[in-house]
């Protein structure tokens, strides 16, 4: 059997990272993972994280099989999370723990696949390296649109032309806030036509929240999401807290079905269980329990997690400010406005290359930076190098 697996190189990004870490040159920067990192350069457990864990290490629960939805506190948080508080939105979700945003994109996704395997996926180009082979596991088509901006803000226009082949029942992505790998996020506006689209076109918006609280606030990165759930009969959502609650390696997250009402969702809840049965079986308690703790009594973490979003904020200034320092192109113009961790610099793979080589800076070939990998006094000599390399 093992003679005829297919050939499967390790995965690039992976690759990228162990390259990095072997890298002996003190100056190094590591802008390729997708993680939040404070001043120190190290990445965080949040102090209300903490807290939480200490007081569930003291409860001292059993560690007893619990449910295939997962933890129910956890799920009924998340919805309140995601959708808010409005009663007419929350009787139409059914939520579900997850492992991680991931595990919720693949769990969503199986489920489309029962449904209508005919169907096809749309998800942004550039999108999430991961969102392809997600959607074409289960045997789903995969098409793209268009995602970038004009001098005057999100393009529209292409994304909606791209889009118009779509037919009733296809599921269009839509990357809640801080567009990864653009941080190109839409405005009010776009949101409103793309949920009226969705809406005409009878496609199914599935909605992948990576990132809620770091771009405008934990509230108002939801609005564009609320928007599309109150248009459109049926609605997907992953949600992840990998980013905002830092919990990465625990694994915890949320896919949530949204159906016309709540009659609609009783036929089709136990489906993704099903799913997960045959996968997983249950997802992993511990980051659920601590992200329900979290989100019941939220004050402390909510402050954490704003302050976090402004540093992003600060560091994007800062290095938008030090590449205009240095002269540099209009490509660069955008960095200081856009949201969320992660730029799509104007370098080809060359010039990425060398970044890693003559100046042991660290981001993917296609030009992707984690903003937030960076430390104040990163700012300058990455924008020095930037200007060095633009153009090869
Ligand atoms: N969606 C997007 C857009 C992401 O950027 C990520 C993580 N980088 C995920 C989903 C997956 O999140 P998780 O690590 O919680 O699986």
């Amino acid at each position: 059997m093992l003679a005829d697996l297919p050939h499967a190189s390790p995965d690039p990004l992976w690759s990228l990272i162990s390259t990095f870490r072997g890298d002996p040159r003190p100056e190094r920067m590591d802008l390729v993972v997708g993680m939040y990192r404070d001043e120190t350069g190290t990445t965080p457990v949040l102090a209300s994280v903490r807290k939480a864990e200490l007081r569930l290490a003291e409860a001292g629960a059993s560690k007893a099989y619990r449910a295939l939805v997962g933890n129910a506190t956890f799920n009924v948080g998340m919805a309140h999370l995601l959708l808010g508080q409005d009663p007419a939105r929350l009787a139409r979700q059914h939520t579900m723990q997850s492992v991680g945003g991931t595990g919720a994109l693949r769990l969503l996704v199986e489920l489309v696949a029962r449904a209508t395997p005919d169907a096809t996926v749309w998800s942004s180009d550039p999108g999430y390296v991961n969102h392809r082979p997600l959607m074409t596991a289960p045997g789903l088509r995969f098409e793209t649109y268009r995602l970038r901006e004009e001098d005057t803000g999100f393009d529209l226009g292409a994304m909606l032309e791209d889009l118009a082949p779509a037919r009733p029942g296809d599921v269009v992505i839509l990357h809640g806030c801080c567009h990864n790998p653009t941080g190109i996020d839409m405005a009010a506006d776009d949101w409103a036509e793309v949920s009226a689209f969705c809406a005409r076109l009878r496609v199914i918006p599935l909605v992948d929240m990576a990132y809620q609280g770091f771009g405008d606030g934990m509230q108002a990165d939801a609005a564009g999401l609320r928007r599309v759930v109150d248009e459109n009969p049926t609605v997907l959502v992953a949600a992840s807290c990998s980013k905002n609650m830092g919990l990465y390696c625990d694994r915890t997250g949320a896919a949530m079905v949204i159906g016309p009402d709540a009659a609609a969702l009783v036929p089709v809840s136990p489906m993704p269980e099903r799913i997960a049965r045959a996968s997983y079986s249950m997802p992993p308690e511990h980051g659920a329990a601590v992200a329900a703790a979290l989100l019941a009594a939220p004050k402390g973490w909510l402050r954490e997690v704003e302050a976090m979003r402004q540093r992003v904020a600060v560091l994007r200034a800062e290095l938008g400010a030090a590449l205009e320092a240095e002269g540099a192109g209009g490509g660069f113009a955008s960095l200081g406005r856009q949201k969320g961790m992660f730029s799509l610099l104007p370098l080809g793979d060359r010039a990425m290359q060398r970044l890693r080589e003559e100046h042991a800076i660290y981001g993917t070939d296609r030009g992707l930076i984690n903003v937030v990998g960076l430390t104040s006094a990163q700012i300058a000599p990455l924008a020095r190098a930037l200007v060095r390399v633009a153009g090869s």
